[in-house]
């Protein structure tokens, strides 16, 4: 199974129609439009939300580490 990062579908092997590879990831695609899409803007497509989560969670972690607990000078 595949994920097309454009529409979201779960894609079997014979439902690929396209391929693009960026950064080294080949992402599969259920059609050459979605693949026009992503190549457009991959950034748009991928990356987005592991990304908020991941800078969200960061955000997070710092508020919880000097929030009560403000950093101080040695
Ligand atoms: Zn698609």
């Amino acid at each position: 199974m595949y994920l097309d990062p454009v529409c979201k579908s779960n894609l079997k092997e014979v439902q690929v129609k396209a391929t693009y590879t960026y950064k080294g990831e080949t992402y599969q695609f259920c059609c050459e439009s979605c693949r026009d899409h992503f190549s457009n803007d991959p950034k748009k497509h991928i990356g987005r939300n592991w990304w908020q989560r991941f800078l969200y969670r960061l955000a997070e972690s710092n508020a919880e580490e000097f929030e009560g607990n403000k950093p101080t000078c040695h």
